[in-house]
């Protein structure tokens, strides 16, 4: 047999594991004690009568004694040469800590009851988590009471309905009795046993009993929100929010004896490892939800294949602590610390990054490690065991849950943000397409505007070329039909008399035989010249009929009008005097025809042209350099 104390390095170990579990996960295993030598040992029976509103802590007032061999009856123990062995705890504080170990622990409790009175007192194990607790209660004919109970009985075993294992027992006046507590788990061994006065210990466990259903109710509430926040949103986040929620309220139910009590009060194969489970399923789902959270995928890749592999491994462990908890216990211990140091190590480089949601991991676990601490702190009794330091992990979840759900919101809020930057930007570029669009078809319209203009320009240079004679530069054949119909229906409708004269080169056949074509060609330039030069009246118009033939119109111009224009033009063209030796006049001449006529429907503009036409006729035959006016049929 091992003295009490020997397990020292698995137990500072077992204190590590749960306290670093337990700050990641609010789960709770962090009933962790401590064991230290060195306090002084009460060996003197604990007077019950003196007992206040306080529970005491029997962690000095139990001999303990350990059953390796798992064989010893109370008898046993009794007999003088085992009795011998108990040792008291060497540890102050309000549990006894075993580690993990398959002996059982006997531990062995004197009260003394020095009133008159007899005095009812609760002993209490303030412990869910034991396969085993059997209870010797002495009687008054000397006989014992045994009362077998533990985790892996049935809820009904228990000698007083509580999640933790409590012994009424009753102390007659002027009495002393041993009392002996046989303890076994398959589980870490950790045993906080306190004497109460049953008016205290009522009080405590109501409001024990509101604080688990306040921590369960809000945890469900978590769950059922976020799972009706899955089906509206459909993003996973909510889904491994939801499961480890789920998973740590599984666990801490069952860690807590609520489970047991209420959930499966028929004491299942696996309520033992229902903790470890409810554990290894959250530390999954609480990687998960950190991996999207934080988006380890796309920012670390590497690690986050490890969180992936680490995941994939607790899931794995589930089955293991299924079949054989025992074995998978430790594993499951160790891995949760590597999973807790790869977890802090991520949270930590992401906050460092600044990544926003990092600094709700931070708080989170800021918040539970400190309620590590807190319920360390009261089970080395360095803070008073209350409602408020018993559901420390309780308080500290529940404040994670809370923190966890912000860094939903926060990163709800973030999403929805991104969209709607996302959406302006969408609007923005739609707007510059706009614009853009609106710019090239202005710019369109205007090159549109200016080929158009171009075009006119070309047009009526085209048009004007088509009107124009190439030689004189005067109006041609073809714009003098034109302007001819149209000074005749002006004519025709204001009633004026419309003029027209037809003039020939006298002898140009000659002129060219004499002087050469190309001189010809400047000959009729200047007698061009000269035309424009004598018929200058605004309205006027002159054009070369062809060959050395040109016409003039005057609109407005009775025949005698016209013909006084048309020897004005004879008389400058004689006046410019161009040698023209052939002609009898020693220089270039012209005949004209004139004719005028008020237009009438009897009348047409060809019988006007084909009277002054006939008109120059005559004037030929008169001799020449001379202008006849044409007797119209119309007058
Ligand atoms: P008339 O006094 O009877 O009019 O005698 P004419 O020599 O002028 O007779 P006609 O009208 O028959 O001859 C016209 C001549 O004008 C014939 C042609 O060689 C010449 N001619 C016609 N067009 C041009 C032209 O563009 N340039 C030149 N150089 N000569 C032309
Ligand atoms: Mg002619
Ligand atoms: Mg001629």
């Amino acid at each position: 047999m091992k003295p009490v104390g020997a397990q020292q390095q698995p137990l500072v170990l077992s204190l590590l594991l749960r306290i670093v579990l337990g700050w990641l996960l609010g789960g709770g295993l962090l009933l962790s004690a401590v064991s230290y030598a060195g306090q002084p040992i009460s060996t003197h029976a604990v007077e019950v009568s003196e007992l206040g509103d306080e529970p005491l802590s029997l962690t000095r007032h139990l001999a303990v004694l350990e059953d390796a061999s798992l064989t010893l009856s109370l008898a046993d123990v009794q007999a003088a040469d085992i009795a011998g062995r108990f040792k008291y705890f060497p540890a102050e504080g309000a549990a006894m800590s075993f580690g993990f170990s398959h002996s059982a622990y006997w531990l062995r409790l004197r009260l003394h009851n020095s009133s008159e009175q007899p005095v009812e007192r609760m002993l209490e194990v303030g412990s869910s988590l034991l396969s085993a607790v059997h209870g010797y209660l002495p009687q008054a004919d000397g006989s014992y009471q045994v009362i077998r109970t533990g985790q892996a009985q049935p809820f009904a075993t228990r000698a007083y309905k509580n999640r933790h294992f409590v012994f009424p027992i009753v102390l007659p006046a002027y009495s002393e009795y041993a009392y002996y507590l046989k303890i076994q788990s398959d589980d870490a061994i950790v045993v906080p046993v306190a004497l109460w006065s049953p008016s205290a210990f009522h009080e405590y466990e109501r409001n024990d009993y509101l604080a688990q259903a306040g921590y369960f109710g809000m945890a469900m509430a978590m769950v059922l929100f976020n799972l009706l926040l899955y089906i509206a949103l459909r993003d996973v986040i909510h889904l491994w929010y939801v499961l480890f929620v789920a998973s740590v309220l599984f666990a801490l139910a069952a860690l807590s004896g609520m489970a047991h009590e209420f959930l499966w009060p028929e004491a299942m194969r696996w309520s033992n490892s229902s903790v470890f489970v409810g554990f290894a399923i959250s530390i999954a789902a609480i990687l998960q939800f950190m991996r999207v959270m934080l988006e380890t995928n796309m920012r670390m890749p590497r690690l986050d294949r490890l969180i992936l592999l680490l995941v994939g491994i607790h899931l794995l462990l589930v089955i293991g602590l299924l079949a054989a908890l025992p074995t998978f216990a430790i594993y499951a211990e160790v891995l949760n610390i590597a999973t807790g140091l790869l977890l802090l190590t991520v949270i930590v480089h992401c906050a460092y990054r600044r990544q926003r949601s990092a600094y709700f991991f931070v708080a989170a676990f800021t918040t539970l490690l400190l309620a590590g601490f807190v319920v360390g702190l009261k089970d080395f009794g360095l803070l008073p065991s209350n409602i408020l330091t018993e559901n420390a992990l309780q308080i500290g979840s529940a404040i994670e849950m809370l923190v966890l759900a912000l860094a939903l919101a926060d990163r709800f809020n973030l999403i929805r943000q991104e969209k709607a930057e996302a959406q302006q930007g969408k609007l923005a570029a739609q707007e510059d397409l706009l614009e853009h669009l609106l710019n090239s078809e202005r710019e369109l319209e205007a090159r549109v505007a200016q080929r158009t203009a171009e075009l006119k320009l070309l047009n009526d240079k085209l048009e004007a070329l088509s009107a124009t004679d190439g030689l004189t530069g005067l109006a041609n054949r073809r714009r003098f039909d034109e302007v001819l119909a149209i000074e005749w229906v002006r004519a025709e409708r204001v009633g004026q008399s419309l003029a027209l004269a037809v003039l020939d080169v006298d002898w140009f056949k000659t002129y060219n035989d004499h002087y050469g074509h190309q001189a010809g060609d400047e000959c009729l330039r200047q007698v061009a010249s000269v035309l424009v030069a004598s018929i200058c009246r605004t309205g006027d118009f002159v054009a070369r009929y062809g060959g050395e033939e040109f016409v003039f119109i005057a609109p407005a111009t009775d025949g005698a009008s016209a013909l006084k224009m048309a020897r004005k033009v004879c008389e400058a063209l004689q006046a410019k005097g161009l040698p023209h030796e052939s002609s009898i006049f020693g220089c270039v001449t012209v005949s004209i025809g004139v004719a005028a006529v008020v237009p009438s429907e009897k009348f047409s503009a060809e019988d006007l042209l084909r009277e002054a036409d006939h008109a120059l006729y005559q004037a030929k035959n008169n001799g020449r350099n001379q202008s006849v006016l044409a007797r119209t049929n119309a007058e």
